[in-house]
């Protein structure tokens, strides 16, 4: 596909970050897999002023491709890139729900059978590092093992996909578990289920998404 079509689809995806709720101003960052380098959205910048020449290209070992400035939160997208294969595209926000809980330490525990669909019975929070950091790196991708998302503590969250619509789809399905999962707590500790049915649920939903091809 043309790198312009990329870059394109990757503002897109940014915009739809902001209709969608999950995001606002220059918090958050958007990048996408392109054979062996990412095209990363800049830092600092709006995502409606920026233009598809404002793009960052970077190679995998974080040498930038052009003059523009990568997003802060390069060192943890091109980690996810290195040690995830199955990662095509990768969304961070501060999406209202998930930052709420990320800001408590919180993880979301198997309150709901969804929860699965971020790999596992628990959607983990990482520990809290500086924005930008080689340290905050690290702990995203701890929390992350086996699983495709998690919250970042005082901060937000981070999940990656295959392409950028299903990075988007799973960011808009994790923020509405992380809203059910704050609105459950106000009326009490909600029962979790038990490791067997979370089993049961990642099984069956792995069977659901090979009939979807
Ligand atoms: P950037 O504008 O540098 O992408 O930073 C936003 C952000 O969310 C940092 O964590
Ligand atoms: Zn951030």
């Amino acid at each position: 596909m043309l790198e312009l079509t990329r870059r394109r689809e990757l503002i897109d995806t940014a915009l739809a970050m902001n209709s969608l709720g999950l995001n606002q101003g220059c918090s958050g960052n958007l990048s996408l897999r392109s054979g062996d380098r990412i095209l990363i959205t800049p830092s600092a910048l709006a995502y409606d002023r920026c233009r598809p020449q404002d793009i960052v290209k970077m190679d995998l070992d974080g040498s930038c491709r052009g003059s523009g400035k990568p997003s802060s939160e390069w060192p943890l997208h091109l980690d996810i890139y290195r040690t995830r294969p199955e990662a095509g595209a990768i969304l961070h926000a501060h999406s209202p729900f998930c930052t709420t809980l990320a800001c408590m330490e919180l993880a979301i525990p198997p309150f709901h059978y969804m929860v699965a669909v971020a790999g596992g019975s628990t959607i983990r929070c990482a520990d809290y590092a500086l924005y930008g950091s080689r340290e905050l790196s690290v702990a995203v991708q701890t929390a992350l093992q086996d699983r495709s998302a998690c919250l970042m503590a005082h901060h937000g969250m981070v999940c990656f996909g295959p392409t950028l619509d299903q990075a988007l789809d799973l960011a808009v399905e994790v923020e509405n578990l992380a809203r059910l999962y704050v609105q459950a707590l106000q009326l009490g500790t909600p029962n979790l289920l038990t490791d067997a049915q979370m089993d049961a649920v990642l099984e069956k939903f792995s069977d659901y998404r090979g009939q979807a091809g």
